[in-house]
């Protein structure tokens, strides 16, 4: 019978040392592996050429690497490109690389599909298939890393979680992939250039403040007004508002951090009066900063972008009350490449 490999990317650095030890090898040929593993990214045991034959031909009887596969890249006019990721069991996920002039933004998924039923959002079509492995979602930044050298020259200066997925209902692989991602072993980045993005998910930003994190935090608020928000994101009616600023608050008190509050503007959903009065409000919980993002059509009418004058009554009365407001535009639009568009339709 076929003895089942393992997946060597599932093991500590300790673990494989005490692996190598166990085959009657020094300790730090463990260490070796554990580095092209994870700050050379090898893809094969035959890249690893500080081992010598027998020990990677010894690996290879033993374990597989699953990296992930860039299945299909598309490249859109303003230079936003689009990523779908084949994962080992034949799943796609996709992320997406945005450059500006400041800089470079990778935006990646934590789950393959979503369980959220954000109305608005072309991923929660998708229903959720799995989370995705810490290895999975690091890969997707590798590769973003890569085509950003290889296509602008420049490394990647910045991670979102806001591809597909909620990343707090997939808690420990993402934190797990952050820890890759920042220490000197992986990517060597800093926790303060990535933003986890929530639907607003409590008890979970509550362990976040506890965990201590130094990443950012973001919340898809969209309404500050209940009836509303469950009407546009039904698990509302399960996390109230009234839950998520206990959470917020928490948060704060905490990590003495602020917040990002992602907020859309539809046409007679929440561009009343009433709307822009409840987000001031809201605003004043705790520090924070609002992205007034653009809405993107995901052929279902029930949406439509709010006129410009609404944005700009927003805008008018967030700065009066001295609330940051950022308004952001669309990037790979054409690609169905921006946010909430990721669902799959190039694979
Ligand atoms: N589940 C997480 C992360 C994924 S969504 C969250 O909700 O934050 C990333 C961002 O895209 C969220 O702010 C989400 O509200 C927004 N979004 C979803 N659909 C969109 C659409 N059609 N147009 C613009 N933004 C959208």
């Amino acid at each position: 019978m076929k003895v089942q490999k393992k997946d060597i990317r599932a093991l500590s650095k300790q673990e494989l040392q005490d692996f190598f030890v166990a085959q009657g090898e020094k300790s730090f040929r463990g260490t070796q592996v554990y580095e092209w593993l994870w700050s050379k990214a090898a893809h094969n045991f035959a890249e690893m050429t500080n081992l010598s034959k027998t020990t990677r031909r010894m690996l290879e009887d033993n374990f597989v690497i699953n990296h992930v596969r860039v299945d299909k890249m598309q490249r859109s006019k303003d230079g936003t490109i689009k990523n779908a990721v084949k994962l080992h069991d034949g799943l796609t996920v996709e992320s997406v690389l945005i450059p500006t002039y400041s800089r470079t933004t990778a935006c990646v998924s934590s789950q393959v599909g979503c369980s959220l039923d954000c109305k608005f959002c072309a991923t929660a079509r998708l229903k959720r298939m799995r989370n995705l492995n810490p290895d999975e979602i690091y890969d997707q930044v590798v590769a973003i890393d890569q085509e950003s050298r290889l296509y602008n020259n420049i490394p990647l200066s910045n991670i979102v979680f806001m591809g597909m997925g909620e990343p707090l209902m997939n808690y420990k692989n993402v934190l797990k992939a952050i820890d890759k991602i920042t220490s000197s072993e992986g990517l060597g980045m800093s926790p303060r250039r990535i933003t986890v993005s929530t639907s607003g998910v409590p008890k979970m930003i509550k362990k976040l403040a506890d965990d201590e994190v130094k990443f950012n935090l973001a919340l898809s608020l969209h309404s500050a007004i209940d009836e509303v928000r469950s009407r546009i994101m039904p698990f509302n009616t399960t996390f109230p508002l009234a839950d998520v600023k206990e959470a917020l608050l928490y948060w704060h008190q905490k990590t003495k951090k602020r917040v990002t509050y992602e907020y859309i503007i539809w046409k007679d959903i929440n561009d009343k009066k009433e709307d822009i009065n409840a987000l001031v409000k809201f605003c004043k919980l705790i520090p924070c900063k609002v992205n007034i993002i653009e809405y993107n059509p995901i052929d279902d009418g029930m949406f439509q972008q709010a006129d410009e004058r609404v944005t700009n009554a927003y805008q008018n009365a967030l700065e009066r009350n001295h609330i940051t407001v950022t308004v952001r535009k669309s990037r790979g639009k054409d690609i169905d490449a921006a946010c909430g568009q990721l669902a799959n339709k190039s694979s």
